[in-house]
């Protein structure tokens, strides 16, 4: 008999946040520093220094609480949560166990289904909690030993864990490109996962469907993108299937994901809370945060992606897809608005950013922030299509020049002399030819089959090299072929 299972997954997010400097010191947060350079008695741990909260960090956390609608805590305290590893000066890490600053919220993710259909999810956030950031050990190339480089200690990060309402791999996926959409437009984090200012975990475990209980779930950690996660939960899902199906228990345990192998490995078993001895950090008091203060960044809050969507659409007349595509990334967001601005047609610009634009930066492997082509430029390229000076054909082939160049689509025009032809004379002497070479084609034409018609239009603009406007051939095919 076979038994249908379900995934249930959650994730834990951790999110750099962007602040100069550390969490409860004054060294600077950057990346790419000298090894050591941003360490001074309190990130090193030495004794005898204290903590001293960051105010921004609050400031910043609260602001990601409220995008995710969540209740904000009036009391915040933090925590010890004891462990030993030598990247951790202290034994111990700062962070928040049982108040987190933000608990019981959620977030709407868009899952994407046949032929780009939007379907809304809830998923449930359980809490988003402050700590520091541990430092960092290097074992490749050295000999006799491992380094340790302590200036991500005490960075500060924002934990945000999820209910365990994700059903799939893709939904999971989804989850992350909609948290990270969030954080960009709130700009509290550079969101970048190589540098690891955004780090995932997930926790997931099958059971059958039906069943309301929870499976014996698994951790699995090292996923350095969204792809990553989506591909392990895959294969942790099948591997729990087959295990279950096999008569084998699951066990609660912590797994690796090897991307270069593409496949999870047993790490440790899985350490539960009371293994870390939480106690109250003794060195920073709990204290309140004013109502009022909520309140001010509450009404600081930036648009976010949701009402970016709803006025795309309204404002700019795009379907539900194309806007939903142009703001689930803050920056191609601001690409785009910013081509408007330079007085690019809504739609045109849409499908040219959403076809032509991301497929050469895809190939490319650049990100939209980073494009050669600049909004100025690909608007003023969409102005000439507009104003029919070059055809869209001709338009295609521009812009891998303009991406190449970096010039502009009115200087690459003038030079290779592709100005559209819409001439007249020129163009009916060309659908001439046309006529007389073609004689199978018109006669179908005439015969009323209206495909022809399309060849025909091809025909001539391979006649003008491209340079045709086929809208003014199809008039003319049509005035000189009437059905009969
Ligand atoms: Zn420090």
């Amino acid at each position: 008999m076979n038994t249908q299972y379900e995934s249930v997954i959650g994730l834990e997010v951790h999110v750099q946040l962007k602040t100069k400097s550390k969490i409860f010191c004054a060294c600077s947060a950057a990346f790419g520093c000298e090894a050591n350079e941003n360490t001074c008695p309190v990130c090193l741990g030495l004794p005898g220094s204290l903590p001293v909260l960051n105010e921004k960090v609050l400031e910043l956390a609260i602001k990601v609480g409220l995008a995710l609608n969540c209740r904000i805590s009036e009391r915040i305290k933090f925590d010890r949560k004891n462990y030993f590893y030598p990247d951790l000066p202290k034994a111990y890490q700062i962070s928040q166990y049982d108040m987190p600053v933000a608990s019981k919220g959620f977030l709407v993710v868009e899952i994407k289904g046949d032929g780009g259909v939007l379907t809304e999810k809830r998923i449930g956030i359980t809490r988003a909690h402050l700590e520091e950031d541990a430092g960092k050990l290097l074992h490749e190339g050295i000999k006799d030993g491992s380094w340790v480089d302590y200036n991500r200690a005490g960075v500060p990060l924002l934990e945000i864990v999820s209910e365990p309402d994700l059903r799939t791999p893709e939904e999971a996926f989804q989850y992350l490109v909609s948290l990270k959409a969030i954080l960009q437009y709130l700009e509290v984090s550079d969101c970048n996962m190589e540098e690891g200012s955004l780090r995932c975990d997930a926790n997931v475990s099958i059971r059958s469907i039906g069943e309301t209980k929870l499976g014996t779930k698994v951790e699995i950690k090292n996923m350095n993108s969204f792809r990553a996660v989506q591909k392990a939960l895959a294969y942790e899902v099948k591997r729990q299937t087959k295990a279950v199906e096999s008569g084998e228990k699951i066990i609660q345990e912590t797994r690796l994901w090897n991307e270069s192998k593409s496949e999870t490995f047993s790490m440790r078993s899985k350490e539960q809370a009371h293994d870390y001895r939480y106690f109250p950090e003794p060195d920073l008091v709990p204290f309140s945060v004013a109502s009022e203060k909520i309140e001010t960044i509450k009404k600081s809050l930036p648009e976010l992606p949701k009402a970016r969507w709803d006025r795309f659409k309204t404002r700019y007349g795009l379907s539900d897809y194309d806007a939903y595509v142009l703001t689930s990334d803050k920056i191609l967001g601001d690409y785009f608005e910013a081509c408007i601005q330079e007085k690019a047609d809504p739609k045109l610009t849409s499908n040219w950013i959403q076809s032509e634009l991301l497929a050469l930066l895809n190939a490319g492997k650049i990100a939209i922030g980073d494009s050669p082509v600049k909004a100025k430029d690909l608007a003023g390229l969409i102005r000439l299509i507009g104003n029919n000076t070059v055809s869209g054909k001709i338009a295609k082939e521009i812009l891998p020049m303009m991406f190449e160049t970096r010039k502009s689509a009115e200087t690459i025009v003038k030079e290779k002399g592709l100005v559209q032809v819409t001439d007249l004379k020129v163009l009916e002497e060309a659908a001439d030819r046309v006529i007389r070479a073609n004689a199978k084609s018109v006669s179908d034409l005439k015969a009323g089959k209206k495909q022809a018609l399309g060849f025909l239009v091809g025909q001539v603009m391979k006649e003008t090299k491209g340079k045709a406007n086929p809208k003014l051939i199809n008039e003319i095919l049509t005035q000189k072929l009437p059905i009969q």
